[in-house]
């Protein structure tokens, strides 16, 4: 039985004789396989799987993208049910920002760059909300999508430096059959946008292509990407990057773990996606 709860208290009391390890799955809802394959392997991993549904406020730079961004709980807690989860929190804002709410945690360098530099603000909203959740479920383990790669960085970095006992596991990006990766703001596109979204997957598959054939300059490799972006006349490219894969600072010579990223505007909706690269003997970032 999977149990809808609203309240700090009523989280704290489903989980106080919980089986351990809890697994814990943060959302903003408007599930898809994505967020399946997230409670997937939590369900794999743990007595007790905690799914948050939370659309929050703060990590929306954009008022319109906040608002206009997709709901549907009924729906969501049917999947969450099908995916055996035990405990469904979806508070209400006031919930997780009780009146006199005046905490932020912001991450360093980590989060000043790429979607941290387009979005500003964005990831101290990312990082104040989960260190919330984190505190308030108590979590062995925790589980995040590359699809947000630098999201599960800097979550990663925060958890370390608070002394927040929670593992971060990233999980691979699910995506559609045509590459586009899953994302609740896929609903958004247009049949022209969404025939289009493809060339993000497309862009980075040609810069890995490059990369492998012995391409080293960073540069040749942004260039790489933005060729097949220039293709496709909906794309509007914010930026592309060819990033160190542990600093996220931008690289001159690829050498080491490195992280393509990319994001992308299709008429209002705005995508990013990712690809890691890794010489076969770096060591795991
Ligand atoms: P969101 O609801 O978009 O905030 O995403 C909640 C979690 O699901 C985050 O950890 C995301 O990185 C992850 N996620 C979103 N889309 C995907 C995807 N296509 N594949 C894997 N994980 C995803």
């Amino acid at each position: 039985m999977t149990r809808v709860i609203r309240t700090r208290e009523e989280l704290r009391e489903a989980l106080s004789g919980a089986p351990r390890p809890v697994g814990l799955v943060p959302t903003m809802g408007w599930l898809h396989d994505g967020h399946r394959a997230l409670m997937q392997r939590a369900g794999a991993e743990n007595a007790t799987t905690v799914v948050t549904i939370f659309v929050n406020p703060r990590q929306f730079n954009e008022a319109t993208d906040y608002t206009q961004y997709p709901r549907n709980e009924a729906r969501d807690v049917a999947i969450a049910a099908e995916e055996g989860v035990d405990v469904v929190w979806a508070p209400p804002v006031e919930e997780v920002y009780p009146p006199g709410f005046d905490t932020r945690v912001s991450v360093g360098a980590l989060a000043q760059v790429l979607e941290g530099g387009a979005r500003p603000g964005h990831f101290d909203g990312v990082a104040t909300v989960v260190a919330i959740l984190f505190s308030l479920v108590g979590a062995d383990r925790a589980y995040f999508g590359q699809k947000d790669a630098q999201q599960v960085m800097v979550i990663r970095r925060m958890a370390r430096d608070l002394a927040i006992g929670t593992q971060v596991v990233t999980c691979p990006t699910i995506r559609e059959r045509d590459g586009l990766a899953m994302s609740s703001r896929n609903v958004h596109l247009s049949p022209e946008e969404r025939a289009a979204a493809p060339v993000l997957r497309r862009a980075l598959l040609a810069a890995r292509s490059r990369w492998e054939a012995g391409e080293r300059s960073a540069d040749a490799l942004r260039a790489a990407m933005q060729d097949i972006l220039a293709t496709e006349p909906l794309a509007h490219p914010e930026y592309v990057s060819v990033a160190d894969g542990t600093t996220l600072g931008e690289l001159e010579a690829v050498a080491g773990p490195v992280l393509l990223s990319l994001a992308v505007r299709l008429g209002a909706t705005r995508l990013i996606d990712n690809e890691p690269l890794a010489e076969s003997n770096d060591a795991p970032g």
